[in-house]
Parts: C-alpha cells; structure tokens; sequence
C-alpha cells in the first residue's frame, strides 16, 4: 500500500507540473485531495491492516496529503499573481502619450457678424431687442404702412399661418412693437430670423436679418448718413467708398439704399458686383410720419431713421462666399473654416 501512495504522489506531481490554469490546478485538488478522491479511497483500505503498520501508513498519508496541498496552495498563488500581472499589463496606460484630440467648435459666421455689429451699435448707444418670428400681419405689414392689397406686399412673398398671422418677412416689426411700448429717446437694433419663399444661390427661405431704429427731436437725414457711414467704415474698413442711392420704402420717406465700392474688386467690375463696382448693403430711410401715427408718436414732434440689412448679404462679402445655402448646410468642412 505504501507503493500504492508513493505513485500517486508521484502522478499527482506530475499532473501538477503540467496544470497551469486555475481550474486545471483546481482539479487536480479535488481528484487526489477530495472528499471523493483518491487519497480518501487508499485510506478506506486501511482495515486489513495491522496496528502498527494502519498507524505507519496513516501518518505517510498525511505527510503526502500536506506535502500535496502545500505544492497546489504554491501553483495557486503563483498562477494568482500571473493573472493579476496580465491585468496589470492589458490595462496599461502610458502616461507619456499625447492626449486625444477633441476638436473645438466655432462661432457660425452668420453670428460672428451679428456679434460684430451689435458690437459696433453698442457703441453708438443702440441696445439689442427681439421679437416674435410668428407675427400678427398688423406689426408686419399694416403698422409699417403697408396695407391689405397695397402693391408693396408683393415686395415680400410670405408665408401665411392663418389669414392674419404670418412668418415674418423683415425684422421692422420689432421697431412698431417697440414703439408701441416706449417713447422717444428710441435707439435699438433688432437681429433676428426672417422668412420668405425664396431659395437660389443668393435667396433661402430662412434669413437673418436685423434692423436699426432711432427716433429723437431733430433727427435728420445726415445722422442717417453719419451713422451708416461710420457702422459701414468699421464692418470693410475705413478706406470703403458709400453711395446712397434713392429708392423707395413702404415705412421711410425719403427712403434710400446704401451701397458700397465693391470690396472685391475694388470698383473695377467683377461678377460679384455684375460689373458694376457697387455691393448693395443695405435699406434705409427716415421713419415715414405714418409709422408714427400708428404707434402715437407726434410726426411733428419726432423724426428717425430706420435701416435694415441681410446679415448673411454681410457675411458673403466679408468673408468671399459664393452661395448663401452654404450657411445653412452646416458642412464641417465649411463651418470650420471661420
Ligand atoms: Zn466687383
């Protein structure tokens, strides 16, 4: 019997010697340690021993049995350590390598521009108002002195919610709201969103706009020009050329459009400015005296001027872009160029 156990010692290191993974190892326990295994099964015959040689054999069984789980406890802490070290190493990180790049977003140039130029009407004491985008048909057309089937309407294609509600078409109807509310001194600049049903290189259904108003006593056409020149010099420079042309305008009298030497060719003719030399920037006009009436201001009392321009008209010509639909495509590539 004592040959019986010598063996399986002897297999059990040699199972042992090959056993690397901690179920292997688990295994080879449980065959020869076990409650069921077989070291348990040698000394079940014990019973034809004698005395003497049941206490030799069951004294080797235990010195095999220690010596056994000593050498599988070892394998286990030892195959214990090489698992932690491969964590160690799969989860590695390298302090040492650049970080990752997380690109930045950028202002959209259409808002850079009003940023700019409500900047620019801070300075000359103008204040920034907002309005409604879904506006009564009275403060988009009528207060403005354009009435049901005057031929103005037709100036602006709209889009009609209800009968008298409308997607507004310009940004004036913040200058009636206003007015409406405060007197004289007025001075405010309103950006916002426009809409109407237009879309080619130059036209979207969608537009910003804003629009400028400065009411006072003594207000005159030469502040008009003052203002715009001075506005005009900061946005292209102060060696930009203006030119007001007359034109008409449903809520300014005498109304007037600005423009200015065309910044790409420098008025020598080119296909931006159709050859011309000249960049249409912008509407403007002094406040027609029914505009005032509709809102309870003395005409006699009061005059201003009021002016409005396409913030992506701007935004084209500032930064040489070609299509207006670029704006709105929202194309990375495009957007991160500003
Ligand atoms: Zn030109």
């Amino acid at each position: 019997m004592i040959g019986e156990l010598q063996q399986l010692e002897k297999d059990a290191l040699a199972e042992l010697a090959t056993a690397t993974l901690e179920e292997q190892l688990l295994a080879v326990r449980a065959k020869y340690l076990g409650r069921k295994g077989l070291l348990t099964g040698l000394l079940r015959n014990i019973a034809g021993l004698t005395g003497e040689e049941k206490a030799l054999f069951g004294k080797r069984c235990n010195e095999v049995k220690e010596y056994l789980t000593s050498k599988i406890e070892d394998a286990l802490k030892l195959q214990l350590g090489r698992k932690k070290e491969d964590i160690l190493l799969k989860g590695k990180i390298d302090v040492t390598l650049p970080g990752r790049f997380v690109p930045c977003g950028r202002i959209h140039p259409v808002i850079q521009v009003r940023r700019e130029i409500c900047a620019i009407f801070a300075s000359f004491g103008f204040s920034v108002v907002e309005g409604p985008e879904v506006e009564l048909d009275y403060y988009n057309f009528e207060a403005l002195n354009i009435p049901k089937d005057h031929p103005a309407r037709d100036m602006q294609d709209t889009f009609y919610i209800e009968e008298n509600v409308v997607l507004r078409t310009h940004t004036s109807p913040v200058q009636i709201r206003i007015m409406e509310k405060v007197q004289p001194p007025v001075r405010i600049l309103s950006p916002g969103r426009v809409y109407r049903p237009d879309s080619d290189i130059s036209h979207t259904p969608m537009f910003h706009q804003m629009e400028g108003l400065l009411v006072d006593r003594g207000v005159s056409f030469a502040d008009l020009k003052g203002i715009l020149t001075s506005f005009l010099k900061k946005v292209f420079g102060d060696k930009t050329t203006l030119r007001f042309r007359p034109s008409f305008f449903p809520f300014t009298e005498p109304s007037a459009e600005v423009d200015i030497r065309c910044v790409m060719c420098s008025g020598r003719g080119c296909r931006v400015c159709g050859q011309s030399g000249w960049l249409e920037i912008l509407g403007s006009g002094m406040v027609d005296p029914a505009v005032f009436q509709n809102v309870g201001y003395d005409p006699e009392e009061y005059t201003g001027f009021a002016f409005g321009l396409g913030l992506e008209r701007i935004a084209m010509l500032k930064y040489g872009i070609s299509d207006i639909r670029l704006f709105f495509e929202n194309d990375i590539r495009f957007l991160r160029q500003f």
